[in-house]
């Protein structure tokens, strides 16, 4: 399988340098990448409005005359880790590992790219179900959420390499402990038997 050509996991992307070589790049790595791609467009948006805006006051053309791009959503942070998907309120995170919730959160990216959707709303809803029940420890929260995060990052991954043995045991585990909050039985309901099927 190839690898990633900045570190040694296994490849999933190619994106292609200035010269157009082919760089093979794996979950993280494209996270990374995709951000700064995403910081330039950005800033290039700024340039353009700013462009426009002097162009409007140069002529004598009435101001906001030209359309400009929208500013875009800020981002939630959660203890310093940039949040693009999920959506929960600082106040309830509390003990929950943000490592394992960040990943998810790159996951989510990654997999509606891949063209995974419902694998993403699946992991997304029950993530952000899971943060917000009143029904769960923190310690099941983090039981949960690791899980989650296990199974989305296998999902990202193809068939093949996927750690099915692994998978359906911390699926099974999980289950234990989701089906006993009563307040995550819709979202159970709905969603678990998508997580279940990345691994059938
Ligand atoms: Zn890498």
């Amino acid at each position: 399988m190839t690898k990633c050509d900045q570190c040694n996991t296994p490849a999933l992307w190619v994106v292609s340098d200035e010269c157009g070589t082919e760089i093979p790049l794996c979950l993280s790595c494209y996270a990374k990448y995709s951000s700064i791609i995403q910081n330039d467009i950005e800033n290039n948006e700024r340039e353009i409005n700013y462009l426009t805006s002097s162009i409007e006051s140069i002529s004598g053309i009435p101001q906001d005359y030209f359309p400009r791009y929208p500013s875009r959503p800020i981002p939630i942070t959660i203890s310093g880790i940039k949040m693009n998907n999920i959506h929960v309120s600082n106040s309830v995170i509390g003990t929950i590992n943000t490592g394992s919730i960040g990943t998810i959160d790159q996951t989510i990216s990654a997999l509606i790219q891949l063209g995974e959707v419902s694998v993403a709303t699946a992991v997304k809803e029950l993530t952000e179900a899971i943060i917000n029940s009143s029904n769960l420890t923190p310690n099941q929260k983090n039981k949960l959420v690791e899980t989650i995060s296990f199974v989305s990052t296998e999902a990202a991954t193809p068939k093949e390499n996927r750690k099915t043995a692994i998978g359906f045991d911390l699926l099974d585990n999980g289950l234990k402990i989701i089906k006993v909050a009563d307040d995550l039985f819709d979202v159970y309901q709905k969603y678990w038997p998508i997580l279940v099927s990345v691994f059938s």
